[in-house]
């Protein structure tokens, strides 16, 4: 029996921006991701079987935990891909918010990808496994590769980028549920969509400015999200009052999230959000550079 425990990093996007939308109903995106140490736990056992079963069991009973659950079907992939056999044991402890835009499901499917790739000592490279994490979810490319990325296509073009300022996060996120499909169906793409500088934010984040990447980090989203959810544009402001030096909803939302200069500030942010009833679920976290090993 072999046993392997893994940590699957939460995203939030710097930046979001959709450029167009495609003839296969997909978009055209332009992002800046960005990992934070908020992390899920998992741990693979593998015990020797004529053929691939997984279990799978989660400490969050919302969770789903059969093939619906994107560490199943990264498993079933590469069983499938690789031809491999044996029955797969999956525990996973959840602390990412679900339906976050925090890519919590994308980020355990990339854990076991590299997980899978660990326990039968196969011969591929995180390209391959990149091609093969696309097609379960246009984030888990990015989760493969982790740190900071700009990401283009629909996600899955991504180009590295030098690491971002480290900063305290605030994490927010209100009782409302979005669903990504109703974000985009209603975004409308104008002469009037204020479309953030990506360029600007990457050569902000090159010269490690943080008032600067501040200024440039935007969420072309938010123009779908916060008329829909005013609770969103109420959390923004609580966190600005509080000190943040940016407050932004990450990818399709709901989550709001602040950087701030320094700890204490971050910390009686974290109180305020806390106490203004405005958040469900409410932690203090940080940007987390570490690229996968
Ligand atoms: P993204 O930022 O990529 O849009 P998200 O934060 O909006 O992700 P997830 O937390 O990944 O959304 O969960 C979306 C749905 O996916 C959940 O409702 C859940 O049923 C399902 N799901 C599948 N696998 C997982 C997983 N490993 N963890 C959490 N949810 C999962």
């Amino acid at each position: 029996m072999k046993t392997l425990t893994r940590n699957a990093y939460a995203k939030v996007n710097l930046a979001l921006d959709v450029l167009r939308r495609r003839e296969d109903g997909y978009h055209d995106v332009c992002m800046i991701m960005q990992n934070l140490s908020l992390y899920d736990t998992l741990t693979f056992t593998v015990e020797e079987a004529d053929t691939l079963t997984i279990t799978l069991a989660c400490d969050k009973a919302f969770v789903p935990c059969d093939a619906r659950n994107l560490i199943y079907k990264a498993i079933a992939l590469m069983g499938e891909t690789y031809h491999l056999t044996g029955h797969v044991h999956v525990e996973l402890v959840k602390r990412i918010p679900v339906e976050a835009g925090m890519a919590g499901g994308s980020t355990d499917c990339a854990a076991a990808f590299h997980a899978m790739r660990e326990l039968y000592g196969l011969d591929v490279s995180d390209q391959e496994l990149m091609k093969l994490g696309v097609k379960l979810g246009a984030d888990v490319p990015y989760c493969i590769m982790r740190g900071t990325a700009l990401a283009q296509g629909i996600g899955e073009k991504l180009s590295q980028l030098p690491p971002m300022v480290k900063c305290p996060v605030l994490i927010a996120k209100p009782s409302v549920s979005v669903s990504t499909k109703f974000v985009y169906q209603n975004l409308k793409l104008d002469e009037n969509t204020k479309h953030p500088d990506i360029d600007a934010l990457i050569s902000a984040i090159k010269k490690k400015d943080f008032p600067e990447i501040c200024g440039k980090m935007g969420n072309v989203v938010e123009s779908v999200t916060i008329p829909n959810y005013p609770v969103i544009a109420e959390i923004k402001e609580k966190m600005m009052e509080a000190g943040a030096a940016h407050a932004m909803m990450s990818g399709s939302g709901p989550t709001v999230f602040g950087l701030f200069e320094d700890e204490e500030t971050a910390q009686r942010a974290r109180d305020v959000m806390k106490a203004s009833g405005l958040a469900r679920q409410v932690y203090l976290t940080s940007i987390y550079n570490n690229r996968r090993k």
